[in-house]
């Protein structure tokens, strides 16, 4: 595969069931191990209050930067697959409390929208426990489509609540 099939994107990790800090860890390995996909840096993880129902654990969240030569829609279902290693079970409730979400924030500068996979992610715009860990893997001027860039966005949102691990 040459290098010009390379793609950098950007997946957003989040749990709040079984040891959601181990959760997310072991995804961030699990990412670097996917096919044709190479786990190029990963955010700290960050503790942030839920968004859906509140009446739910906090979440870990991090971000991490991948190079792939996957399609989207491959590199989806590989995310898909992981979350159900990692025991997601979906219960029908929007922003529910789960043991792993695998979001497909960015894919190079392409915007897709499909039944299965819209990119840019809708939420990523308005989301601190996204833009945050984003933030500091990805550089300041990044161009993300439909948005603008990620320091405009930054300075639009406020990080109250959402806390860094140590
Ligand atoms: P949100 O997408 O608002 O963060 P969620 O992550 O809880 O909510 P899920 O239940 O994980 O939502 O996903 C629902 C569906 O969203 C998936 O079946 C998938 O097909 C679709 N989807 C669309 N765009 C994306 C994307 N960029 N990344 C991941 N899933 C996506
Ligand atoms: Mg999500
Ligand atoms: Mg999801």
């Amino acid at each position: 595969m040459s290098e010009s099939s390379q793609i950098v994107a950007y997946i957003g990790l989040g749990s709040n069931l079984e040891s959601p800090r181990q959760q997310v860890s072991r995804a961030l390995d699990e990412l670097g191990d996917l096919p044709e996909t190479h786990c190029t840096a990963r955010s700290l993880l960050y503790r942030t209050p839920p968004m859906g129902p509140p009446d739910q654990p906090d979440y870990i969240n991090a971000v991490a930067a991948v190079t792939t030569s996957l399609s989207a829609e491959m590199l989806l279902e590989e995310l898909q697959r992981l979350e159900r290693l990692h025991w997601r079970v979906r219960n029908g409730e929007r922003w529910g409390p789960r043991t792993l979400d695998l979001d497909l924030l960015l894919f190079g500068h392409q915007q897709i929208k499909t039944s299965r996979l819209i990119v840019p992610h809708p939420g990523l715009g308005e989301r601190a426990f996204v833009l945050y860990p984003l933030a500091e893997i990805a550089p300041p001027g990044l161009d993300i489509p439909l948005l603008g860039s990620l320091s405009g966005l930054l300075e639009r949102i406020s990080g109250d609540g959402i806390e860094k691990v140590v």
